[in-house]
This record gives C-alpha cells, structure tokens and sequence, in this order.
C-alpha cells in the first residue's frame, strides 16, 4: 500500500495526485496527458505517412473491387437498372486500377474513365455514384451544375465543387484527390442551342468549358469555403487527374433526338401503342455521344466523358421492390423505427401496392415513395409511442384513410 502513494506518470513524472487517471503498464505507468499527447502524435505520423503516399509512392494502395464485387454491392441497394450498374462496376474499376498503376509501360497511358449517366430523375443516380464511393470508402460530393456559372459572372465557379470534395474528408487533400464527385444536372448546362452562340451563355457553355480542365486533371485552386473566389482567401490546391466525375441528367426530350438519329418513329402511327410506349420508355438504352452533342454539351466536354450510360424508367414492379428489397428499405427502416419503441410494425402487402399506385398516379417516382410512407404512418408514429402498444397492422383501409387526410392526396394528378 505505501507503494501506491508513491505512484507516477513514467512519461511526464507527475504523482497520482496531479493526474485524474493513472493507467498501470508491466513496469510503469502512463496518466491521461500522456495519452492524449501520444494519440496526437501517431495521428500526425500516420497523417505524414499517408501525405508520402498519396502523394506518389508505390507504397499507395487503394482496396480495388473487381467490377462483379461492385455490382453485387450495388444490387444490395439498388434495384434493377442493370445496364447501369454493369457500365459503372467496370469504369470505376478501370478508374482506380490507373490510379493504383501509374507506369506508363510502352507508351500505354490508361485514360480516366469518367461516366455520364442518363435517366428520368429518381431513378437511382444518385444513389449509384453514393453507393459506389461508400463501397469503395472514398471521399464522395454530390454537386449541382446549376448553381455554376462562368468565372466572374454571378453564381459560384465551378471550382468550388470540390470544396465539397474537400469538405467531406476533413480537408485532406490527398484522399479527396481520388474522391467521387456526381455533378447532378449536367443537361441544365447544355448549349441553347446546336450552334456555338453569338451571346455569352454564361450558365452554359461557359460552364462546360470550366468542366472541362477538372474532368481531364489538372491542378485547380480551390476556395476552402466555397462559392466565389476572392483574391484575399487561402485557397487549396487540389489535383483533379485522379477525381473520378460521374455526371448526371434527365436529358428531357433527348429520346426524340436518339428516335431521329435510329430512324425509329417515337411519335408514330405505323406501331400500336403499347409497342410505342414501349420504345419510347427504352430508346435512351440507344444513346451515345452524337446524341448528347445533339443535346447541347460541346464535344470538348463529351470526350473527357467517355462512359455513357442510361437509367430505366421506373415501372410499378420496380417501385414495389424498392419499398421492400433493397438493403435499407424504406420498409425495412420503417419497421426498424417502430421496433425501438418497441412496436411490431406489420403492412399488408395491398397496402404496399397502393403506395405504388399512389406513387405513380401522382408522378412521384422512387422518391415519393417515401413520402407517401410518411402521410399513411406519421399519425401512429405521433401517437403510439408511449402508449404501450406492442404491435400497429396497416390495413388497406387504414392506409387509404391517412392518405385521404394528407396534403399529399391534395396534389393535382398531372
Ligand atoms: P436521381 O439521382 O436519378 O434523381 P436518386 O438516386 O436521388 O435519383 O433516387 C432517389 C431515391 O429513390 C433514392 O434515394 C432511393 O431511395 C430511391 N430509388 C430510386 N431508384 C432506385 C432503385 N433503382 N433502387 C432502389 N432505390 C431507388
């Protein structure tokens, strides 16, 4: 016992009196300062480390998935869209293997891979580009192209996307330098018009041809905090040759673009109409680069993007499945909510059909499915907890009375 009073911090010296916590090794001891100073240096190390590593060195390994590893990921979130998946799982692939191997053997450099990806809105890009950057543990951004304007108009440069970039990894630079960024809307910048304008299309083209240097890689200077550069602000350097771009768009009316150039009647009277919605609904599975040229983004621009792939239309089959299958569900967080407050959360399976009905009369896609969710099932989620009930079965007539009583069931059908 009298040894114990005697007691010290083997690092610093300090007695058990100066110190809260005292922690007992083989032949010493260590107090909390200690710790917390050691914690801080091997961050530091580390941090140098990785720096040295990034920054060039063989030494620097990324966790490559092989294409069919991504898109089993992939197909544990997200539903059908096959062809997308396939196209992304072997760009992002080819991305990184470059990335990793970064000798040029017989004057064979490997290209970056960038992706657009064509697709009515909700149908899961997004979601894609998300999934992929959390599978791979990568630095992610998701950046409106409309928000961009051309340098020293009003908006933000486009630069600032990778503030973003930045931001999400804790402004460290060389992992944000292999990041993901999904640059939505890209159509919303496309050309007015198939000829080079005459005006200043600031929100344009003038923004395409900002696009253009990042998707390529090259060294951008960018603002810490976003929006416009001002001369007094620190900026960041950051390289874009390892930034991968996934960039996305609804292309509203390209479907007639691609109709024309395949010579397929999109509005025409010689095929039923089943068979015409059908190829209307499938034609964007046609697209390529003439089309997108066709659209408004300028060539420049299409060949730092050489990965084109399209997105389904959603159908009713797919909405259902996506109420229920993927790994996070909304079904499946629903019934996860209830269960912490120690409710048995049961909805019958027509109850799931009339979501999608609902989802569907009213134009609302994958996304409005949770909305739809919320207006049957806010009233039990207000006043059941607490109130020890053990289970909540929705019925059809249950659903259909709390959606009757939403604002959402005031929407025009369109
Ligand atoms: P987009 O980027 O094409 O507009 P999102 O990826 O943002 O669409 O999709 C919106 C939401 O709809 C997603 O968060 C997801 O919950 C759901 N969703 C859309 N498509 C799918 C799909 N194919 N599989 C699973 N969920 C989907």
């Amino acid at each position: 016992m009298a040894k114990q009073t005697n007691l010290n911090c083997s690092f610093c010296g300090r007695t058990r009196e100066e110190v809260k916590i005292l922690i007992a090794g083989q032949d010493g001891h260590i107090c909390e300062n200690c710790v917390e100073h050691a914690q801080e240096i091997i961050g530091q190390e580390l941090n140098s480390k990785n720096d040295i590593a990034a920054s060039g060195s063989s030494n620097f390994k990324l966790n490559i998935r092989k294409p069919k590893e991504i898109k089993q990921f992939l197909d544990e979130y997200i539903i059908g869209q096959d062809d997308a998946k396939k196209v992304l799982s072997v760009a992002v692939y080819n991305h990184y293997k470059r990335v990793n191997n970064k000798q040029i053997v017989d004057d064979v450099e490997i290209e970056k891979s960038n992706i657009v990806m064509i697709g009515e809105t909700g149908t899961g890009k997004t979601l894609l580009a998300k999934s992929v950057a959390r599978l791979l543990n990568v630095p992610f951004a998701i950046v409106d192209a409309t928000v961009f304007t051309e340098a020293g108009y009003v908006g933000e440069d486009v630069e600032s996307m990778l503030t973003r970039l930045l931001q999400n990894c804790n402004y460290d630079v060389p992992s944000a330098e292999r990041g993901i960024v999904y640059v939505d809307e890209i159509d919303k910048i496309a050309r007015k018009g198939d000829n080079p304008s005459i005006t200043r299309d600031v929100s344009g083209e003038g923004v395409q041809q900002g696009l253009l240097k990042m998707l390529e890689g090259t060294e951008v200077l960018v603002p810490p905090q976003g929006g416009r550069k001002h001369p007094e602000q620190k900026m960041i350097k950051v390289d874009t040759k390892n930034i991968l771009f996934i960039c996305g768009g609804a292309f509203d009316g390209i479907d007639k673009v691609i109709a024309r150039r395949v010579n397929t009647n999109a509005i025409g009277f010689s095929i039923n109409k089943d068979e015409q919605e059908y190829q209307r609904k499938n034609i964007l599975q046609f697209i390529n680069a003439q089309d997108l040229k066709s659209f408004g983004l300028i060539p420049e621009l299409l060949g730092r993007l050489p990965v084109i792939t399209h997105l389904d239309p959603l159908d009713a089959d797919t909405l259902r499945s996506i109420l229920t299958v993927p790994k996070n569900s909304l079904m499946k967080q629903y019934i996860r909510l209830f269960e912490l407050e120690g409710i048995k959360l049961e909805v019958e399976e027509d109850v799931l059909d009339f979501m999608v009905t609902k989802a569907l009369e009213y134009k609302l896609g994958a996304r409005g499915l949770r909305s739809i969710c919320e207006s049957i099932l806010t009233d039990a989620m207000f006043e059941l907890p607490g109130s020890n009930t053990a289970k909540l079965r929705v019925t059809l007539d249950y659903a259909i009375k709390m959606f009757g009583k939403s604002k959402l069931s005031a929407l025009k059908v369109a």
